[in-house]
């Protein structure tokens, strides 16, 4: 069958399918979302805005809205007197942005029907058959057991979240085991006034972390509260009380934390795991549907924009000609970021919850001290931050350029129009080539061919042929002069 309806069928509307309808959309792809839910999911979710997902927002001209409605918090108190500062960040965002998962959402739905991606609500994809040209998608309206569609798309993301139907469809395992269970999530109102940081109160026995939303009235503010206690473990069903957040709460920062009101609370357990492959043939696994992980850390939001946005330049480019194997390495830069992310976390969630006295008092000991050393201090902070991440393990190439000073504006506004960017030394002549953007770093450093999504791809002397070569491969229809 070579009809296709479509260029890239998204499964689900969350933060990582969004973001993929929206760069591939605005590459000139055509792109249909499905989406399960008739309305937004309006339940509040992560809230923790990495500053490399700021980076990415910005590229979009998205960054300056969601910041407008978020708290900055400039560090992290992780546990006694250990902190994690983030006010020497290689960014121009030195601070987590608190601002709940919906505030995200719509900015990234905005921006993917802006560049005229079809997003389709209340419609569940049911099956998935793919050949040699395409895939065929099955789906229904939700809740109805009424007719099936059918949609043939080139390629297929599935962005449906941790309980992925595109992740079982293609026969994929998901390996891991349960990290946490009885984590209650809750939006609460404290008599405290706003706070700069996040906040990480535990015992032997009980965690509590409050995250400052920045709004709240001469009563007091609001704030995400997450809470664990080591002697009330029940299934996730189990309706959440208001005194048990409190008691926890209360508990875990050995003081009465002032709660005044609280309105949404969920009980949910968290996993890790982590597929093998993000990659099945003509379909691809990104966000949630590819890696879970425990929530403290903040990194499950942030981590599928990541992935969709390293995904989607690339599906554009084999869209548009270039060789198949670009996508091959959305599983080799993806899969082990993806893996170090469910470590890291999995490492603070156990320091947290770590329960001999010996133990927890070297943790206490030893953290405040390993966090005041520079370079302990930037690694953690760049890691968590997503601006230390890289691709590949040495060297300029596969790094970010967001920082690169530019002789004319910065590379994310430069990005906002998509595609690959050269950037010249200081005084070099502009290249002679169309269909990319160009510009002039400040500094001494050598000229850089930087990838749609921000990444340097190659670095060199503009006068020189090296970037032209590395764009022939993703841009095979670059004019012959051009590529000459
Ligand atoms: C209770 C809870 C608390 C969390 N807290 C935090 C936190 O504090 N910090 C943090 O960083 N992360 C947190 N997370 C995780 C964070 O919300 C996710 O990492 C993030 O939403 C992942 O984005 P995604 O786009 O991959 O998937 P999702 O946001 O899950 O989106 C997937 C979408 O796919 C749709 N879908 C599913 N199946 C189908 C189908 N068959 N057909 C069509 N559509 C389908 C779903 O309806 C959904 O809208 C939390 C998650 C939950 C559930």
């Amino acid at each position: 069958m070579t009809h296709h309806d479509v260029d890239v069928l998204v499964v689900g509307a969350g933060p990582a399918g969004l973001t993929a309808a929206g760069d591939l959309a605005r590459a000139g792809r055509s792109v249909t979302v499905l989406e399960r839910w008739a309305t937004v999911n309006p339940s509040s979710r992560a809230f923790a805005v990495m500053a490399r997902t700021l980076e990415l927002l910005d590229a979009r001209g998205l960054a300056e809205g969601v910041l407008a409605h978020g708290q900055r918090a400039s560090q992290i108190r992780i546990f006694g007197d250990a902190r994690l500062d983030l006010t020497h960040l290689d960014s121009p965002y030195r601070f987590v942005l608190i601002t709940p998962q919906t505030n995200v959402d719509a900015a990234l739905a905005g921006y993917a029907q802006a560049q005229s991606a079809d997003i389709r609500r209340g419609i569940e994809v049911v099956g998935l058959m793919q050949d040699e040209a395409g895939v065929t998608v099955t789906a229904r309206t939700h809740g109805d057991a009424g007719p099936l569609m059918r949609l043939r798309a080139k390629y297929v993301i599935g962005a449906d979240g941790a309980h992925s139907t595109v992740r079982r469809l293609v026969g994929a395992e998901f390996p891991g085991t349960t990290l946490l269970s009885s984590v209650v999530l809750a939006d609460v109102k404290l008599t405290d006034g706003p706070d700069d940081g996040l906040k990480l109160g535990n015992t032997r026995e009980v965690f509590g972390f409050l995250a400052p939303y920045g709004r709240g009235d001469a009563d007091g503010s609001w704030y995400r509260a997450m809470v664990w206690d080591r002697g009330h473990q029940v299934p996730d069903s189990e309706p959440v009380d208001d005194a048990e957040v409190i008691d926890v709460l209360n508990r875990a920062f050995n003081a009465d934390v002032g709660v005044l009101e609280i309105s949404w609370k969920s009980r949910f357990h968290c996993d890790e795991r982590q597929v093998g492959q993000y990659r099945h043939g003509r379909v691809f696994l990104a966000g949630d549907a590819a890696h879970v992980h425990s929530p403290v850390g903040g990194q499950g939001m942030n981590t599928g924009i990541q992935d969709a946005a390293n995904l989607a330049w690339k599906l554009a480019a084999v869209l548009g000609g270039a060789d198949d194997g670009l996508l091959d390495s959305y599983q080799d830069e993806r899969h082990p970021i993806g893996r170090r992310v469910v470590l890291q976390s999995g490492v603070m969630t156990r320091a947290v919850t770590l329960y001999p006295r010996l133990a927890r008092a070297m943790r206490n000991l030893l953290a405040p001290r390993l966090l005041r050393v520079p370079a302990v201090r930037d690694a953690m902070a760049g890691s968590f931050a997503g601006t230390g991440l890289r691709y590949g393990r040495r060297g300029p190439v596969g790094t970010r350029a967001t920082q690169i000073p530019l002789a004319e504006g910065r590379l994310a506004e430069l990005q906002r129009r998509p595609w690959f960017v050269v950037i010249r030394e200081r005084g070099a002549d502009p290249v002679a080539v169309s269909g990319v953007l160009q510009a002039e770093r400040t500094d001494n450093g050598p000229a850089v061919l930087v990838r749609p999504d921000g990444y340097i791809a190659w670095t060199g002397s503009s006068a020189g042929e090296g970037w032209r070569d590395v764009l022939r491969k993703w841009l095979p229809t670059l004019a012959p002069a051009d590529a000459r």
